[in-house]
C-alpha cells in the first residue's frame, strides 16, 4: 500500500490529540513504523510489525506479544502502529482500478471460433 503523507499525518495528529492514556513517545515511534512500511495488516485484522533489531510481533485487537505490552499491560507502539494503519486505510481513498483493455476480435478469430480452424 502506498501511503499518502497528508492522510497519514492527519490520522497521526488525531491519535496524538486523543491520546489520553497513550504514551506520546510510543505514538511517535508507531508513526515511524508505519512510515517505514514495517506494519503489515492481514485479512483477519492481525498486524505483523517488524523492526531492525527486534523480533516480529503479532498484534491483534486483543493485544501484542511484545514484552512492553505484556509487562506494562498498556498500549505498546506496535498496537498504536496497527491502529494508525487501520485508520489510514479507512481515511485513504481506494485506488481506482484501471480496466484491462479488451483485445480486438478479428474476423480470423471469429472464423477460428466458429469452424475450429
Ligand atoms: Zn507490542
Amino acid at each position: 500500500m502506498s501511503i499518502d503523507k497528508s492522510t497519514l499525518f492527519s490520522v497521526f495528529n488525531k491519535a496524538r490529540a486523543g491520546s489520553a492514556g497513550l504514551d506520546r513517545g510510543r505514538v511517535n515511534r508507531a508513526l515511524g513504523y508505519v512510515q517505514a512500511g514495517r506494519v503489515a495488516l492481514l485479512d483477519d485484522g492481525t498486524a505483523i510489525v517488524s523492526g531492525n533489531a527486534e523480533p516480529v510481533y503479532y498484534v491483534s485487537a486483543a493485544g501484542c506479544d511484545c514484552p512492553d505490552h505484556l509487562w506494562r499491560a498498556a498500549r505498546c507502539k506496535h498496537q498504536i502502529a496497527r491502529w494508525l494503519l487501520i485508520r489510514l486505510q479507512e481515511a485513504q481513498p481506494a485506488p481506482v482500478a484501471v480496466p484491462e483493455p479488451v483485445p480486438a476480435v478479428t474476423l480470423e478469430d471469429d472464423i477460428a471460433l466458429l469452424w475450429g480452424a
